[in-house]
């Protein structure tokens, strides 16, 4: 890699809005009963690890600095204990950055990203993936909020008591009266509204009530690979339109079915940029989600082959910012302050 790419890797702010390292923490949890995740629950994420695909150091070594971490809901219709398993969830995340002060910063503001970027950390914030773990609570939220989570997503692709999910596409329904509820009591916290895994009829729902722009964590374009999970050409339209930032997924199957690489990855941020400007796309890599990766994006330490790809498509450098984390960095200012 040249030096032009790597001063610019380095001095950008990388965001990356989707990963699901918290789950490799729990040992119990249900992912965990796949060998790739197994000795994870033992180490956390500050040492440095063959297995999956983040941990502090390959995370300093890809130049991210802000990372979102998801709690996420069992994909099961009716998952037991959500709200435990969220909580343990929270603890771990807390008890990891709390054994390396000097690497990790949890973070639930615009100005402490900043402060943390400054004092050479990497900022990492909680998500929510799938609102059942508010157990059918408004006033969850308020704990969620008080507990560090700034962005939620309502469904984890099936559908719960706010909304149906991509997996239950057939139905056509869209937003139930708690999840309207739960929509405004976001804008009202200050929390971002994240439509990753929303069925279409959710996310125009969604795009109607909310106040705030809203982010898609990780979904990638729906033209360029078709799935469900990606997003259709009107969709991305009206989610900028709403000043809204969507984060490229990795998992392959969003990517390309036959040839998932960094490059049919920057053909979706093409894509996105045509259509809508290079104001509304950003990275939300699914990391430790995802059974494999694209070539070239093997774990969180290649982040700077995206950089490469894009100078290789001669973005602009101030292009490049936004996409590497301006996008994001800007929504959560307006969004958490
Ligand atoms: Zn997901």
């Amino acid at each position: 890699m040249d030096e032009y790419t790597l001063r610019l890797h380095r001095q950008a702010l990388i965001v990356d809005t989707h990963c699901d390292t918290l789950k490799c923490l729990l040992p119990h949890f249900t992912r965990l009963r796949d060998s790739m995740w197994e000795d994870r629950s033992k180490v956390g994420f500050g040492k440095r690890s063959k297995l999956g695909h983040i941990d502090l150091p390959r995370l300093k070594e890809g130049g991210v600095d802000l990372q979102v971490f998801a709690i996420s809901s069992e994909r099961d219709p009716t998952p037991a204990y959500p709200l435990r398993t969220a909580m343990e969830m929270i603890e771990a995340f807390y008890t990891e950055c709390e054994k390396y002060p000097k690497l990790v910063q949890p973070v639930a503001s615009h100005n402490e990203i900043i402060e943390s970027n400054e004092d050479g950390k990497i900022a990492a914030m909680l998500s929510i993936e799938g609102a059942d773990v508010l157990e059918g609570r408004l006033s969850m939220l308020r704990v969620y909020h008080r507990l560090g989570v700034r962005m939620v997503g309502l469904v984890h692709s099936l559908r719960n008591l706010l909304a149906d999910g991509v997996a239950d596409n057939r139905t056509k329904g869209g937003l139930s009266c708690f999840g309207i509820e739960v929509v405004e009591e976001l804008n009202r916290l200050g929390m971002v509204v994240d439509v990753s895994h929303l069925g279409d009829a959710g996310f125009w729902d969604l795009i109607e009530t909310s106040k705030d722009p809203v982010v898609a964590s990780h979904s990638n374009a729906r033209a360029v690979c078709p799935h469900p999970r990606n997003m259709t050409d009107e969709m991305i339209k009206a989610l900028a339109e709403h000043g809204g930032v969507m984060g490229m997924n990795f998992a392959p199957d969003f990517v390309d079915k036959k040839k998932p690489s960094v490059e049919t990855l920057i053909d979706h941020i093409d894509h996105i940029v045509d259509l809508v400007g290079p104001e509304h796309v950003g990275l939300g890599s699914d990391f430790d989600g995802i059974p494999s990766t694209p070539k070239g994006l093997e774990d969180t330490s290649r982040m700077p082959a995206i950089t490469e790809e894009l100078v290789r498509r001669e973005y602009s450098e101030e292009y490049i910012r936004l996409i590497l984390g301006g996008n994001h960095l800007r929504l959560l200012k307006r969004v958490i302050g």
